[in-house]
């Protein structure tokens, strides 16, 4: 138990950042049913081809993208919908934290020919212990590990994914400093957002 904790601690020095977002955030649900906005979310799980890799997680699809409605979409008219589930069968992947540095181009790259050009497409990956990655998001793509499901990571990957960049305002759900405390979007960036689904609806 000693070493177990010795290693976590070790961890968390080298990624601050992302241990932070382990802090569950509590943010109160509102739902609305007059959505200006909404676009159908496919999730794709990355798995290995090695058998014995398999993450014993089990997602509850219906309220991971509940709760993202609850907490972060809805009260600004914007609505998820849940699209298909499947699974990647992609090492490389699955694997994304030996690409130290090209994290994003090789998930870029690894999904360019496979992603659902209709819909927002998050990708998770089925394991513990991905080290300092918790999410990359861009062009109507977001992978997610995880652990990282049920934090503000979701969201904000969801905003890059949606072409929103980083925000120096704390609190921001694009900011990338105290990520537990990320909650809001700004006017700017809902309208960003809505626009970019528009786009992807009518491609
Ligand atoms: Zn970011």
């Amino acid at each position: 138990m000693k070493l177990v904790v010795a290693t976590l601690s070790f961890l968390f020095l080298i990624s601050c950042a992302v241990e932070d977002d382990y802090v569950q955030f509590q943010i109160e649900q509102v739902f609305s049913d007059n959505l200006e906005q909404t676009i159908k979310v496919d999730i794709i799980y990355v798995q290995s081809s090695v058998a014995s890799n398999q993450s014993f997680y089990n997602l509850d699809e219906t309220a991971f993208i509940q709760n993202l409605n609850g907490s972060f979409f809805h009260r600004y008219g914007i609505g998820l919908e849940i699209g298909d589930i499947q699974t990647l069968i992609n090492d490389e992947l699955y694997d994304l934290r030996d690409n130290s540095g090209e994290e994003s181009r090789v998930f870029l790259a690894q999904t360019q020919d496979l992603y659902n050009k209709n819909r927002m497409n998050i990708y998770i990956i089925k394991r513990s212990h991905t080290d300092a990655i918790a999410g990359i998001g861009k062009n109507q793509r977001a992978l997610i590990t995880d652990e990282f499901l049920f934090t503000a990571t979701a969201p904000h990957e969801i905003g890059h994914a949606l072409g929103l960049f980083h925000s120096t305002i704390e609190g921001n759900v694009m900011s990338k400093i105290r990520p537990h405390m990320r909650k809001d979007f700004t006017n700017a960036q809902v309208d960003q957002m809505k626009n970019a689904m528009k786009k992807i609806e009518e491609f």
